[in-house]
């Protein structure tokens, strides 16, 4: 059984994965509208993880007889004035999604709830290959800055991104 504290914390983060997905799907709509169909996609399928990321949560709180509570989802940006800001605001969001599953592991551990802290350790690994993968980005964003050829070539290859739902494997590779 999940402490009430925890029950708490991982229902506050299924609103904050759910609310990540809004994020990204809005990242999505602000790309297809500035005619980049390959980072549009690209955010897409950020936003098709996040919803992955939120329902593992809302099955291990009912797998552990807690009760899941679904909150309203905070407004999202919809305006960005750059490519690179949109990234840069993916790099912060990414930071702060991670600072905040180390906040659960923490609960976890003074809560002496092993089972909890097993199921983090997925998460834990996700949010290293979140960061490493939008800093990518970032890096090269930087290099390139309005280069229209370099913009048209990273657009194609965002477009190969495909979507993989790993929440159901016990690793994240
Ligand atoms: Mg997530």
């Amino acid at each position: 059984m999940l402490s009430k504290l925890l029950e708490k914390e991982i229902n506050d983060q299924i609103n904050y994965e759910f609310w990540s997905a809004q994020l990204y799907l809005s990242m999505s709509a602000h790309f297809a509208d500035k005619g980049l169909p390959g980072f549009a996609h690209w955010m897409y399928i950020q936003y098709q993880e996040e919803t992955t990321h939120a329902i593992k949560f809302f099955n291990y709180v009912i797998e552990r007889g807690g009760k899941v509570l679904i909150q309203p989802i905070q407004e999202v940006s919809t305006v960005w004035d750059s490519i690179l800001s949109v990234f840069k605001e993916t790099m912060e969001h990414e930071q702060k999604v991670t600072s905040r599953i180390n906040h659960l592991a923490d609960t976890a551990v003074a809560e002496k709830d092993h089972a909890t802290q097993s199921m983090l350790r997925w998460f834990i690994d996700e949010q290293v290959e979140e960061e490493a993968n939008v800093k990518a980005i970032v890096d090269t964003l930087k290099l390139v800055h309005d280069n229209g050829y370099a913009i048209y070539a990273l657009d194609k290859e965002l477009a190969t991104r495909v979507f993989v739902d790993n929440t159901q494997t016990s690793t994240n590779a």
